[in-house]
């Protein structure tokens, strides 16, 4: 891709109405731009990184369930079924000009459940599971965490439904395990932290992220490293961990970054979605919830990889792997012959199936370097005078202060690995 399609302009200064560390940094290096409060346009460069993010989701989830895509505007009537659509407290409630009331969906209990009342007859037919990635919506009072709480988010939420709670048990540990791969391929150390399981279950899991702008408090164990949330927590004198007993606390902020639920019964019983057992007996499904934000995990991933000059991409979710940084010369033949380089590098790399973003503006130096910091791409190729007359390039790694130069013969072959 070229830089000047980016379809942004990079700004010197953080936005004015951005308070979040996350916002200021993905607006000004123009990867999104609000479009009001809590709701954002994702650019190239952004939506380039949310499909990543997305993408190693998808490989992992594809073991899990089918995808499958489910609808944001959702009947009130299945909400009062649930008597969700009075107690869910940032539902986002739509009168239409026919008198007719709808949800936006803030999740899809109330959609998958009649959904898998037509799919599910037998216990042959379990367990069966599904997921989408998707739009979600929220009535938030306040949404000034950027990516972190938004009115419109995406999300991966996966619905799964068992003939007994042991089945459920053993699919919820399985899941709790690919969701860590997941965090862990994201650049993340995720921690998992008992919560509150609501009104279905128990407890639930979080993964939360330690993060100094999180909107979560949780104490993590000093000894095993589980965690658990403020809300479930009495105090670091008596409590005790309920992996190794131990009462040795350490609190932090966090950002919650995934969760999985054990609904149990609750919505099989509420849309009597039942199935026969082998004796021919009626029983209701139990079923399991796991959601993850895909966009959250976009703003978690910036406030977590930076330094005073901009983003720092881990590798798997950087929107390009190289970025070429032509410095042009006064000199017209000299400008010529750096011009000619960096677009048969460009090329090369694209026809090999390498994501390169190549500097192409009319820019000073001084203006692509500082451009390249905020964009935050792992690796930079620059070409100059000095470099193009013994037919090599610069190296850079963004995290790194030491470049080193390369024939362009051998950083082709090297890049092409
Ligand atoms: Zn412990």
């Amino acid at each position: 891709m070229l830089q000047s399609k980016i379809f942004a302009k990079l700004a010197k200064e953080d936005p004015k109405d951005e308070q979040s560390l996350n916002a200021r940094l993905l607006s000004r290096a123009g990867f999104i731009e609000k479009a009001m409060a809590g709701v954002y346009n994702f650019l190239p460069l952004g939506s380039r990184v949310l499909h990543k993010i997305e993408n190693i989701i998808r490989q992992e989830m594809d073991a899990f369930g089918s995808e499958i895509l489910m609808p944001s505007l959702q009947p009130k009537e299945n909400w009062e079924q649930t008597g969700r659509w009075k107690e869910f407290d940032v539902l986002f409630r739509l009168k239409s000009m026919h008198a007719f009331e709808y949800a936006l969906g803030p999740t899809h209990e109330e959609i998958v459940t009649p959904l898998a009342k037509k799919a599910i007859m037998s216990y042959r037919d379990l367990p069966v599971a599904v997921y989408q990635i998707q739009t979600k919506f929220r009535d938030e009072l306040r949404a000034k965490s950027g990516l972190l709480r938004g009115r419109e988010f995406r999300m991966k939420d996966l619905y799964s439904f068992h003939a007994s709670q042991d089945d459920l048990e053993k699919y919820y540990s399985e899941v709790q395990r690919a969701y860590s791969r997941i965090f862990e391929r994201l650049g993340l150390r995720a921690i998992l932290t008992e919560a509150s399981g609501g009104s279905f279950a128990k407890y639930s899991h979080e993964f939360q992220v330690v993060l100094p702008s999180g909107e979560d408090e949780i104490f993590i164990c000093e000894k095993c490293g589980l965690a658990k949330n403020k809300e479930i927590f009495s105090s670091p004198e008596t409590e005790k961990c309920s992996n190794c007993g131990q009462t040795s606390w350490k609190r932090e902020n966090a950002s919650e970054i995934g969760n999985i639920f054990r609904l149990g019964t609750k919505f099989s019983s509420a849309f009597n979605v039942k199935f026969l057992d082998s004796e021919g007996k009626e029983q209701l499904v139990v079923m399991g919830c796991y959601g993850m934000g895909t966009t959250r995990l976009m703003g978690v991933i910036a406030e977590m990889h930076n330094d005073e000059n901009g983003l720092i991409w881990p590798q798997n979710v950087a929107p390009f792997e190289y970025h070429i940084v032509p410095l042009f010369s006064k000199d017209a033949d000299l400008r010529k012959k750096i011009e000619a380089a960096a677009w048969k590098i460009f090329s090369t790399l694209q026809k090999q199936g390498i994501e390169v973003l190549l500097d192409d503006r009319d820019e000073s130096p001084g203006v692509k370097f500082k451009d390249a910091d905020l964009i935050g791409i792992p690796k930079r190729v620059v070409l100059s005078e000095k470099t193009v007359e013994k037919d090599e390039v610069e190296i850079k790694g963004r995290a790194e202060s030491k470049a080193g130069n390369m024939k362009i013969s051998d950083f082709l072959k090297h890049a092409a690995g």
